[in-house]
C-alpha cells in the first residue's frame, strides 16, 4: 500500500494552474524548492532530505537540498544562498527555531512562501504551513508505554525512572516532554514513581542538540550519583539519539536490571537494540509519509491553492496558529518491528541485524 501511495503522489497530475500573485508566477510541478534539513549526523534527516528530494523531482521541481551541521548560522546562509538563487518556496526543518527570523524577513518580503517542516519556526509570518508528525501523541504514547509496562495501574512500586528530552531550541521537545510527562506526572506525584536524580523538569532533562555523547554523559553522572545500590526501572527518553546515549552508558556502568527505555525514530542501531531486548520502545515516524504530505503542500502552494490541513488548533509559532498537516505516529516493538519496519520496505533485514 506504501509503494502505491507513494507512486501515487509522485504521478498526480499537478494541474499546472499559475497563482494569481502579479509579482511572482508559480506553478505546480515546475520551478525551483529550496529544502534546508539540520544535520547530516542523524539517520533520519538524511531520509527526509532524500525522500523530499526524489518526489518534489519526480513532482517536476528542481531541488536546492543542504544539511547544516547542526549550526544554526550555518542554515542561515544556506536559505539566505536558497533566497538569492532563485527558489520559489522553502521547506525548512530549522535547527533552533528561534534563529531565522531575517533570511525568512527577506523570503517574506519576496514571496516566497515557506514550509515549517518536522519543526515549528517560531516567530516568524512568513510560515506559511507546519507539515509534521502528532509530537504531542509521540511523547504521550512513550508515556502511556512506559505505564503499561511497568502495570502501574495495579503494581504499588515504587519504580525508579529518569528522564530525557531533547534540544531546548527545538520546538518539538515542549511537545515531546510535555506529552509524556501529563501522563507520568501523576504517578510521580502520586509516589509511584521517583526520579532519584530530582531531574525533573525540561530545563535539567534537556540534551543539547539531542547529542548521544551528551546523554551518555549525563546518564554517567546520574548513574554514579544515585544508582549504585539501586534499581533503575525505567528511562523515558525522547528520541532514539539519546536513548542511544542512555544505553551505552548503562552498559559500561549499570549492573542491576535492564531498565524499559522508549525512544523516536527508529534509528537502526536502536532498532538493533530493540531486537537485542536494550531499548523496548520506538514511535515510528515514517518519513516517506511526511515527504509525502509535503510534497503535496508544495503542488498546492505552487498552484496558488490552499493546501491540505488537519489541526488548525495545536501550534501557534507566536504570530498565531500555523494551519498543520500532522501525520500519525506508531509504537514499534520486538513484536511488530518486522511488519512495521521490514515488509513495510522502509528497512531490510540486513540494516538492523
Ligand atoms: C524530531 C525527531 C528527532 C529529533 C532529533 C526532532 O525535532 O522530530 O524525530 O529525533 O528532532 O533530530
Amino acid at each position: 500500500a506504501m509503494t502505491a501511495s507513494l507512486a501515487a503522489c509522485s504521478s498526480e497530475g499537478s494541474g499546472g494552474a499559475t497563482s494569481g500573485s502579479d509579482d511572482k508566477q508559480t506553478e505546480a510541478g515546475s520551478g525551483k524548492i529550496g529544502v534546508a534539513m539540520p544535520t547530516k549526523d542523524l539517520q533520519r534527516w538524511n531520509q527526509d532530505g532524500e525522500n523530499m528530494k526524489k518526489q518534489l523531482e519526480d513532482a517536476g521541481y528542481e531541488v536546492d537540498l543542504q544539511f547544516a551541521s547542526n549550526d544554526p548560522a550555518t542554515q542561515v546562509s544556506q536559505i539566505e544562498n536558497m533566497i538569492s538563487g532563485g527558489c520559489d518556496l522553502l521547506v525548512i526543518a530549522s535547527i533552533d527555531g528561534e534563529s531565522l527570523g531575517t533570511p525568512l524577513a527577506t523570503a517574506e518580503e519576496q514571496d516566497i512562501p515557506v514550509i515549517s517542516y518536522d519543526r515549528l519556526i517560531m516567530n516568524t509570518t512568513a510560515v506559511k504551513y507546519y507539515a509534521t508528525f502528532d509530537n504531542y501523541l509521540v511523547g504521550q504514547k512513550q508515556g502511556e508505554y512506559l505505564v503499561d509496562a511497568l502495570d502501574l495501574e495495579n503494581q504499588a512500586g515504587p519504580f525508579n525512572i529518569e528522564i530525557f528530552t531533547g534540544d531546548p531550541g527545538d520546538n518539538n521537545v515542549n511537545f515531546f516532554f510535555g506529552g509524556a510527562m501529563d501522563v507520568l506526572q501523576p504517578y510521580i506525584d502520586e509516589g509511584k514513581l521517583v526520579v532519584q536524580s530530582g531531574q525533573t523538569t525540561k530545563e535539567q532533562c534537556a540534551t543539547a542538540d539531542w547529542s548521544t555523547e551528551k546523554a551518555q554523559s549525563r546518564m554517567d553522572a546520574i548513574l554514579s550519583s544515585n544508582y549504585a545500590d539501586k534499581q533503575l526501572d525505567a528511562v523515558l527518553c525522547s528520541n532514539d539519539s539519546t536513548a542511544l546515549g542512555v544505553e551505552n552508558s548503562l552498559e559500561a556502568n549499570y549492573t542491576g536490571e535492564w531498565p524499559i527505555i522508549t525512544g523516536q525514530d527508529c534509528d537502526k542501531p536502536n532498532v538493533k537494540n530493540i531486537v537485542a531486548g536494550k531499548q523496548a520502545m520506538s514511535v515510528f515516524k515514517d518519513t516517506r509519509l511526511l515527504a509525502e504530505q509535503t510534497v503535496k503542500m508544495v503542488d498546492a502552494i505552487m498552484s496558488g491553492e490552499e493546501a491540505e490541513v488537519n489541526d488548525t488548533e495545536s501550534y501557534d509559532n507566536g504570530t498565531g496558529v500555523i494551519p498543520t498537516y500532522l501525520c500519525e505516529p506508531t509504537v514499534v516493538t520486538k513484536d511488530n518491528y518486522q511488519e512495521m519496519l521490514i515488509d513495510s520496505g522502509y528497512y531490510t533485514e540486513e540494516d538492523v541485524q
